[in-house]
């Protein structure tokens, strides 16, 4: 069964009233009538005493009924209760509610359990329902004496009325408040999941318009408890998920733009070639040199965001095994040192003797550090010098790509690393650059536990450098 807030609440505050009432009803209301009673008991236990003194100092023989009767009459009501005589053989003797005619037809009192109690212990008691009465009836025994000998038992008795009206009374007293108590807590548990589920619709509301695209909807947060946190975050959510759209857009339009290049160049050279070019033994291989070019760059772009997009969804697993590093890093600088050689530079790499194995993905390795030894070689004018590095620092090796080239401006080194952004667009295109080189080579390097960063002075020339452990 599928309960609201609202009947949860109310449940719970029933059943934590209907506790309150069961303690009160088995534990409070028969502790108070205990309490009662003892104190009546120990009270009337003293008058039976003083009673049974009084009926001791009687001279009047034991079958005088009148006198006993007359005493029984008398000290009712200094005592405050019913005072019955009765001699040892049952015969009651006095009785200050009946009249000496009654007295005459009073049964035989011997077998009443108070009397017999009295007979055989000296002090008796007992509780019992009066039939003529209609309530408790305490009833208090103890023995008396005549000339010296044991005559018979003084019995006081009282009613417990007035106990069992305030016991009745309590007890709907209890049953009302439980009734009122019941009330409030319907009011309040329907006041306060009103408030609650208020405030859950509101979200609920929101969310439903976020989920359908409306991401500036906003909740109104009000207090600081879960529900206000609920609340924030769900407008972070929306803050995140709104940016993540941005760059989803821009991602778009960036990739449209940078394809648009290329094509554009391979249209406009096929068209000459089409037009009469094709038949020009030297405009031709122009043309078509520029159609090759202009593939391959498509390719790469392609080839780039391919492996950017797999990167980030972390779709590729990492190949991870152990790495000598200086064959690796000697067999990189053999690369491109065909490149570095054609622009008068000098390719340089500097490993540290105790650089030897690293445990790390290989292929992903290389790939980071040739897109930086691509953009050095590119980038540093001629003549420069480019350094390849590995220096051991504990367990980790420190790599580092430095150039003596012409540096990069601090306003375009915080966006280096973002997906096609150029520090100098002219010059990127013309050496065939995508612009995803360096967020490739970052994401590379972070897929292996990595940082790369980069140091650059301008007119002095640009470091890039990241720590690989051995994962
Ligand atoms: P590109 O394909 O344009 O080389 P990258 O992501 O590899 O794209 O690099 C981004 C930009 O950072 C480059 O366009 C260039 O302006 C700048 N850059 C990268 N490496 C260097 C370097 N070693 N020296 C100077 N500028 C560099």
């Amino acid at each position: 069964m599928k309960l609201g807030i609202r009947a949860k609440l109310f449940l719970l505050i029933l059943s934590m009233v209907a506790l309150a009432l069961v303690a009160a009803q088995v534990a409070l209301l028969p502790a108070l009538d205990r309490a009662w009673t003892e104190r009546l008991r120990a009270d009337l236990s003293i008058r039976t005493e003083l009673v049974a003194r009084e009926a001791a100092s009687l001279a009047a023989p034991l079958d005088m009924l009148a006198a006993w009767d007359a005493l029984a009459d008398a000290l009712a009501t200094s005592a405050l209760a019913r005072v019955t005589f009765i001699r040892s053989d049952g015969r009651v003797l006095g009785d200050s509610e009946l009249s000496l005619e009654d007295l005459e037809r009073a049964p035989d009192h011997a077998t009443r359990p108070e009397v017999l109690e009295s007979m055989r212990l000296g002090h008796g008691e007992a509780l019992r329902e009066s039939a003529t009465l209609r309530s408790r009836m305490l009833y208090m025994t103890a023995p008396f004496t005549h000339a010296g000998e044991r005559a018979g038992t003084a019995r006081l008795a009282i009613s417990l009325a007035e106990i069992d009206r305030t016991l009745t009374h309590l007890t709907y007293l209890v049953l009302i408040g439980t009734l009122v108590a019941l009330a409030i807590a319907a009011l309040i548990s329907g006041a306060v999941t009103h408030l609650i589920s208020k405030r859950i619709w509101g979200m609920t509301r929101a969310a439903r318009a976020m989920a359908e695209g409306a991401l500036e909807t906003r909740v109104q947060i009000s207090g600081n408890d879960e529900l206000a946190a609920l609340g924030h975050s769900l407008h972070h959510l929306a803050e995140n998920l709104s940016h993540a759209l941005a760059v989803r857009r821009d991602f778009v339009a960036n990739v449209s733009h940078e394809l648009k290049t290329p094509i554009a160049g391979i249209r406009s050279a096929a068209e000459t070639l089409a037009n009469g070019a094709l038949n020009d033994a030297v405009a031709a291989p122009r043309f078509l040199a520029i159609v090759e070019r202009e593939a391959t760059r498509l390719q790469s772009i392609v080839e780039e965001l391919l492996e950017l997009s797999q990167l980030e969804s972390s779709h590729r697993a990492l190949s991870r095994s152990p790495t000598p590093i200086r064959p690796l890093l000697s067999s990189l600088v053999t690369q491109y040192e065909p490149h570095a050689q054609r622009r008068y530079q000098r390719l340089v790499l500097s490993i540290g003797k105790d650089v030897d194995v690293l445990h790390t993905d290989r292929r992903a390795l290389e790939r980071a550090l040739s897109n930086l030894l691509d953009n050095a070689t590119k980038y540093a004018d001629e003549g420069a010098t480019i350094t390849l590095s590995a220096t051991r620092t504990d367990a980790s090796v420190l790599f580092g790509v430095g150039d003596t080239g012409p540096g990069i401006e601090p306003a375009h080194l915080s966006r280096i690393f973002e997906r096609f952004y150029r520090a100098d667009i002219g010059r990127s295109r013309a050496l065939g650059g995508t612009g995803l080189g360096l967020s490739l080579a970052k994401h590379l390097v972070e897929s292996l536990g990595g940082h790369l960063e980069v140091e650059s002075t301008v007119g002095l020339g640009t470091r890039f450098s990241f720590v690989l452990g051995n994962e």
